[in-house]
């Protein structure tokens, strides 16, 4: 039967109709029942080392248009549907898109899974089955308002693989189901994500929003993605989730190992465990317990195989992020563990004496990096500048005792998802004017750079920035019920809401802006600012920023005389479907955190790729998104991180001394407490984000707000010289190749994995 034909045996079996009268929502069953036939016949990647990739979020997006492009009938598919009246683009509306992440880190490890199978690399994710995941988030009043996100249909992409294994707490023994995700690789065979719930989950304990009984662990394990971390219970949970995790991870990878006919002894010749941050640093003390205690390792045979088997990925500096877990909860949770914490401290404190690499500190608290670290073969950072940062400050007391496991892997992103999925206008125009080989090698992309010169490619590259503005201004009106003018900047600031992102940076940008507008000083071009964030629900700052963004939107777009020249939008609910239809249409990649601060940015990468080009501060991989473009094809400002950790050490940064010196930033700081934003907004709100600024301002926003300013102006002002800009947008696009992350991938294989 050929494709035709089963997806019309799919609609008359499943729906008892016709494909042109299926509903969106039956098309999109029958496809991704004929999608997934398709991935189940490809072959599984083979090899003697395979790694397991164990993280608490993977940020996968919807799944259907990415496996048919790997499966390599998306055109196909398309135009069969075409012949029957539907359009592919309707039926991929009607996917939900799976809540299992929060950002960056959780969309990283979701582009790996693509990239490893890409290479033909044997190798599977593992995490949890959350079931309504990350919160959705909705505005209401101005505020944001956290809703359960309610994904898992019947028929979805997760399969139940009947796999099961009991997992002992201190309190309770609960039972584990295993469902997996097919993972294809572009023109290449089949790996998994293994994701775990519990089988005794019970949705009905969620109430209202996302409140729940965070007691009842054998019923809540796996409903949300970081609950409320702000109580005792809520770490507790936490804790409760991080080892059901691993301890599902350990037993399945012990498992495969046996089935593979390993020698446990052996095993890091094949398994290697790559730690996505230091959520799941557990599975080290995990694996030791169960050779111990169940394999009959001594302690110093288990120690030494684990460690040659594990590897951490650091992502943060920011103190807050680095998890230290209280003894006594991991006592009350998993008290097994104890014992082999205890054991593994006192190792290091016997040869180490600095009391800042050890495992358990004086308050006894366990330092999850620490374990990470000492008892992992590979610690690498996520971009130069930041394992530069740990080798030198954040962990160099750790640097000085093994120098040799520090190592940097620079993120990446799939260009499957990115470029051939998102913008299928660009990815067609590159194959046309370079060829198709940039597709398996991304670094063909520089191909591009002959032809930056020539006005035909040039004008091409705009005219497809002017389509997908246009769709996007559309979307915007559908969604948001706001209406964009295509005609002028599109400055995109998408990621999560943090303070360090700075997100309150810009928005004062705004502010200042719009005085200028009311004081008659008009822009050359009109210009949009579009947000897209979640904050965490307990992250007080954070809401009050969204707050202000809305308050923002209100004022700006309902001023009669400043609308036409600008234009604010917060969108809803900010996701990987959102960000696919953000990126290709955005003129200015807004990369502003506080220098020192972003790990590494991956949304950086994804905007330059689509043509986009970065303002931004000389922080994570904008430092080498500057190295590859040069000088003239960024716009970098603000202060660097040596003076940024300079200023922490010194404690010398006052906020308040800038408000003062500066009528700029005074005027436009006053106007958040102003009598304009206080009618539309909340005072609570606002008063106390107008505090914060002035009497603490942790990641020193008006530290670069004059420079920001400045240089933002002077882009915009360089973006009315379109023959310059074109050519930036080139020379980004033709840059973004080392961006992608199947070299990423293929530099953990080489340096750490050594799969296949
Ligand atoms: C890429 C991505 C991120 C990460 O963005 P940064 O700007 O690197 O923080 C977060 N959320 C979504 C939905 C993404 O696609």
């Amino acid at each position: 039967m050929n494709l035709e034909q089963q997806l019309e045996q799919l609609a008359k079996e499943r729906h008892g109709k016709k494909i042109k009268s299926c509903t969106d929502a039956q098309l999109y069953d029958c496809v991704l029942q004929l999608t997934k036939d398709q991935m189940a016949q490809k072959t599984i990647i083979g090899g003697k080392k395979k790694v397991y990739y164990i993280s608490m979020e993977f940020l996968i997006g919807k799944l259907l248009s990415n496996n048919l492009i790997n499966l390599g009938i998306y055109d196909e598919l398309s135009d069969i549907l075409e012949k029957h009246g539907r359009h592919l683009s309707d039926i991929e509306e009607a996917e939900p898109e799976p809540s299992l992440g929060n950002g960056g880190l959780g969309r990283l490890a979701a582009c790996f899974l693509d990239s490893i199978a890409t290479l033909g690399l044997p190798g599977d994710g593992i995490g949890l089955n959350y079931h309504y995941g990350l919160f959705r988030q909705v505005f209401q009043d101005r505020l944001q308002k956290a809703e359960k996100n309610d994904w898992i249909q019947k028929n979805s992409w997760l399969t139940n693989t009947g796999i099961s294994f009991d997992v002992c707490f201190g309190d309770r023994k609960v039972t584990s189901i295993l469902y997996d995700i097919d993972v294809i690789g572009y023109q290449r065979g089949r790996n998994k994500l293994h994701l775990f719930d519990v089988v005794s989950v019970d949705e009905s304990l969620v109430k209202s929003g996302i409140q729940f009984d965070k007691s009842q662990i054998e019923k809540n394990l796996t409903l949300f993605l970081y609950p409320d971390d702000s109580d005792e219970a809520g770490n507790l949970l936490r804790i409760y989730q991080e080892y059901f995790m691993v301890s599902n991870g350990a037993q399945l990878i012990i498992k495969e190992l046996k089935e593979r006919g390993c020698d446990l002894y052996h095993m890091d010749e094949y398994a290697v465990i790559q730690i996505n941050d230091t959520h799941p640093t557990m599975v080290i003390p995990e694996l030791i317990r169960i050779l111990t205690w169940e394999e009959g390792f001594t302690m110093e045979d288990a120690v030494n195989v684990v460690s040659r088997t594990c590897a951490y990925t650091n992502h943060t500096i920011l103190a807050e992020a680095l998890e230290k877990w209280p003894l006594a909860y991991i006592e009350k949770v998993v008290p097994q563990l104890v014992p082999i914490i205890k054991e593994l401290s006192a190792r290091v404190a016997k040869k180490y004496t600095d009391p800042r690499v050890q495992i358990i500190d004086k308050d006894k608290r366990v330092h999850m990096a620490h374990i990470d670290i000492h008892y992992g073969f590979s610690v690498n950072g996520v971009a130069a500048i930041h394992t530069d940062i740990l080798k030198n400050t954040e962990l160099h007391h750790f640097y000085e005792i093994y120098p040799e496991k520090f190592n940097n892997k620079t993120n990446g992103i799939t260009f499957r998802r990115w470029l051939l999925s998102c913008n299928r206008e660009l990815a067609s125009f590159l194959t046309d004017t370079i060829g198709d080989g940039y597709k398996t090698d991304a670094a063909e992309l520089e191909k591009l750079l002959e032809k930056k010169d020539d006005g035909r490619v040039l004008d091409a590259i705009e005219g497809i920035k002017r389509q997908k503005k246009e769709a996007l201004a559309a979307y915007i009106k559908k969604r948001e019920g706001i209406a964009l003018n295509p005609d002028s900047i599109f400055d995109i600031q998408v990621k999560r809401l943090h303070e360090y992102k700075r997100q309150q940076m810009n928005a004062l940008y705004i502010i200042h802006k719009y005085l200028e507008i009311k004081a008659g000083k008009l822009p050359a071009r009109p210009m949009t600012f579009i947000f897209g964030a979640k904050a965490a629900p307990a992250y007080v700052i954070a809401q009050d920023i969204i707050h202000l963004l809305l308050v923002l939107e209100e004022i700006v777009n309902k001023d009669p005389k400043v609308s036409p020249y600008m234009k604010v939008v917060m969108v809803e609910n900010y996701n990987v479907s959102y960000a696919e239809k953000l990126i290709p249409a955005c003129d200015v990649s807004e990369q502003i955190s506080l220098a020192s601060k972003e790990a590494s940015g991956t949304g950086n990468m994804k905007f330059m790729l689509n043509g986009a080009v970065t303002l931004g501060t000389s922080d994570g991989a904008n430092v080498e998104i500057h190295e590859l473009v040069g000088d003239d094809n960024i716009y970098i400002f603000g202060e660097k991180s040596d003076a940024v950790i300079g200023h922490y050490a010194k404690a010398d940064y006052v906020s308040r001394e800038y408000y003062e010196k500066s009528p700029v930033i005074k005027e436009a700081v006053d106007f958040i407490v102003g009598k304009q934003a206080m009618k539309v907004g909340h005072k609570e709100n606002l008063e106390r984000l107008y505090h914060e600024l002035l009497n603490k301002d942790w990641f020193m926003t008006l530290l670069d707000l004059e420079d920001y300013i400045a240089v933002k102006d002077k882009m915009f002002a360089d973006y009315e010289d379109r023959e310059k800009w074109k050519r930036m947008m080139l020379v980004n696009i033709a840059k973004a190749g080392f961006f992608s992350s199947d070299r990423t991938i293929a530099e953990y294989n080489r340096d750490i994995w050594h799969c296949g």
